[in-house]
C-alpha cells in the first residue's frame, strides 16, 4: 500500500468539540462522527453527522437492514430493528428521523457514484 493510501484510510480523530456536540438525533450531550459516505468506501469525507452511541448503532442496524432488503436477505439486524418497532411503534421519533438519515446517505453515495450496497 502507497502513502496516500495508508492517509486516505485513516480516521481521523475525534476532537473533543465534536465529541461534547449533542446528538443529531436525541439531543444526548455527547456523540460520537458517524460517516454518511462510509467510510469503507470513501475514507475519510466531509459527509459526517453527530450521534449518540445508541443512536448510532440503530443508524447502522437501519442501514443493514434497507441493504438486506436490496439484496434479498435477513440477518440479525432485521430482527432487531423489528424489536425496536414493535417495542417503540413505528412513529417513534429515532426511528422516523434515522429512517430519513439513512435515506439521505444512500442519495449522497447515489450521487457520488458509490452505487453498490
Ligand atoms: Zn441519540
Ligand atoms: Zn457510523
Amino acid at each position: 500500500m502507497v502513502q496516500s493510501e495508508l492517509v486516505k484510510k485513516r480516521r481521523k480523530q475525534a476532537s473533543l468539540a465534536n465529541r461534547l456536540t449533542p446528538c443529531e438525533c436525541c439531543k444526548h450531550p455527547i456523540s460520537q462522527r458517524h460517516h454518511l459516505v462510509r467510510f469503507a468506501k470513501r475514507g475519510e469525507n466531509e459527509y459526517t453527522t453527530q450521534l449518540c452511541a445508541n443512536c448510532h448503532e440503530v443508524y447502522h442496524i437501519m442501514a443493514q437492514v434497507y441493504r438486506n432488503w436490496y439484496n434479498g436477505n435477513e440477518t440479525s439486524a432485521n430482527h432487531i430493528l423489528g424489536h425496536l418497532q414493535q417495542v417503540w411503534g413505528m412513529k417513534h421519533s429515532t426511528l422516523i428521523f434515522l429512517h430519513e438519515l439513512v435515506t439521505k446517505a444512500q442519495s449522497i453515495e447515489g450521487n457520488l457514484g458509490i452505487a453498490e450496497l
